[in-house]
């Protein structure tokens, strides 16, 4: 028998207890467990952990995994996987060491590297620009508190009982120290003076000699939805929060949850609140969920998926009203129906704040307008990456293409070998566990 079938993961026991069975149960001429990383998204694969949802039990060797087996967060194969060990700064010397890549010119009095956004595009290019530069200076402005987390977990992390105290992977703190990184948490970047490349913040006046915009995207409500009425699912903190409103399903039982907006977020948070226990009602304008896909049925497939759990789509509706009532909320939407309920979620979509990309006279198309080869905006010193740009008026919404967007700035910033970014079109996993659909 091996370890993986010796543990078996009862649903009440939650992730850390399992992680320690698994450990108990390594005989002592087993080989530690190791982690492997997609190189694809960035997913992280713990054998200690497995991927129960993938049908992989805790435990579960990677050299075991079955060929079939994809990544829970892009849909890559095995194959796409490598041994992962968390960069820190002294490999990252040695490697540099080892290889020889070149060093940025001399400092100098350099700003070095100023980077916007502490969400996986600010920390992906942060590591990206260590792996070339073990001296380069690099500052990370954020107004959130930086720490590391997978944010496509937000939205199946009830269904897998992760607790949302526990989705941070690292602290900002611990990632800044392992790559010699200066952060700047709960720090709003405010303003851009592309003239004496200063970037204002509400903890001063900082300079940069390179600056890359990594701020992401941020909910885009309709007039009828308050922001302080309903939540939006694009950050951690934002999602502990509503786990708290929510509260634990044994001491205060199931809420009734109104999402709007059935598309990618919004089907598997309902998906997901469902299957913690929760009634969801998921309103749409259109008849049925995901229907920017409608050669590929999606909507069909998940509603088959959903008949045995406690969601009830209403489609073709546009919210008209959203108002308080006795401490819960009542919506009303086009034709006259009116909801109850214990909490609100919008997710109606994502825009790109263009308030700081204004203030520098960059190009705007749907987003901060970049080359698509290198990623620079109109103004040779500024690059920008992940949810915040678009490509050709097309915005980029997905983690695969990070990582890669990462290294093509790093080259270019560090003088490096040229890496060319690749625009290619998304496949897209929507993770709604009861009926997982891959969509292109
Ligand atoms: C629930 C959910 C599930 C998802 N699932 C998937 C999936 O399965 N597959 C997939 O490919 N993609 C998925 N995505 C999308 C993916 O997570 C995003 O594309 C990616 O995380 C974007 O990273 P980012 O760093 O560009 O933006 P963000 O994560 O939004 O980070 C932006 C950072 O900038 C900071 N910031 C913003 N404005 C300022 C300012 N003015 N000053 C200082 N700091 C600022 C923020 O605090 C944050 O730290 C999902 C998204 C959500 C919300």
């Amino acid at each position: 028998m091996n370890n993986a079938q010796r543990i078996s993961r009862s649903s009440s026991t939650t992730a850390t207890a399992v992680a320690a069975a698994v450990h108990q149960a390594l005989d002592a001429s087993d080989p530690p467990f190791q982690s492997y990383i997609c190189d694809a998204c960035g997913y992280i694969y713990h054998e200690v952990d497995g991927d129960p949802d993938g049908g992989l039990p805790p435990g579960t060797r990677y050299a075991d995994i079955p060929e079939d087996w994809s990544c829970a967060l892009c849909g890559v194969s095995k194959a796409d996987f490598s041994p992962y060990t968390p960069p820190s700064l002294e490999t990252l010397r040695a490697a540099i060491a080892g290889h020889g890549a070149p060093t940025v010119a001399t400092r100098g009095g350099n700003a070095g590297v100023l980077i916007v956004g502490a969400g996986r595009a600010g920390w992906q290019m942060a590591e990206a620009l260590r792996a070339l530069d073990a001296s380069l200076p690099i500052t990370l402005v954020s107004n959130c508190a930086g720490d590391l987390y997978d944010k496509p977990l937000l939205s199946i992390a009830m269904a897998r009982g992760l607790a949302p105290e526990a989705l941070a992977r690292e602290s900002g703190a611990a990632a800044a120290a392992r790559l010699g990184v200066r952060l700047l948490a709960h720090t709003q970047a405010v303003r851009i003076c592309a003239d004496t490349r200063t970037l204002r913040t509400t903890r001063g006046v900082l300079r940069y000699d390179r600056l890359v915009l990594a701020h992401g995207a941020q909910a885009n409500l309709p007039a009828a939805l308050p922001a302080a009425l309903c939540w939006r699912i694009n950050h951690l903190a934002a999602y502990q929060r509503l786990r708290a409103a929510l509260g634990r399903m044994e001491h205060e039982g199931p809420k009734d949850v109104l999402i709007v907006g059935a598309g990618l977020i919004g089907s598997e948070i309902a998906n997901d609140l469902a299957l913690g226990g929760h009634r969801v009602t998921l309103l749409d304008p259109q008849a049925a969920p995901l229907a920017r896909w409608p050669a590929e049925q999606a909507g069909g497939a998940l509603l088959d998926a959903w008949r045995d759990l406690a969601i009830r789509f209403v489609g073709g509706v546009q919210v008209v009203q959203l108002e308080q009532l006795h401490g819960r909320y009542r919506l009303t939407t086009d034709d006259g129906q009116r909801f109850v309920a214990d909490q609100v979620i919008a997710a109606t979509g994502l825009e790109t704040p263009s308030r700081l990309a204004q203030s520098a006279g960059l190009h705007w198309y749907n987003g901060i307008a970049v080359d698509a080869a290198t990623l620079r905006t109109s103004d040779a010193r500024i690059h920008a990456m992940g949810d915040c740009i678009a490509i050709n008026g097309q915005p980029s919404r997905f983690i695969e293409p990070i990582a890669r967007q990462a290294r093509a700035i790093a080259a270019d910033i560090c003088g490096a070998t040229p890496a060319p970014y690749e625009a290619r079109a998304a496949v897209v996993r929507v993770k709604t566990t009861s009926r997982p659909l891959t969509l292109h």
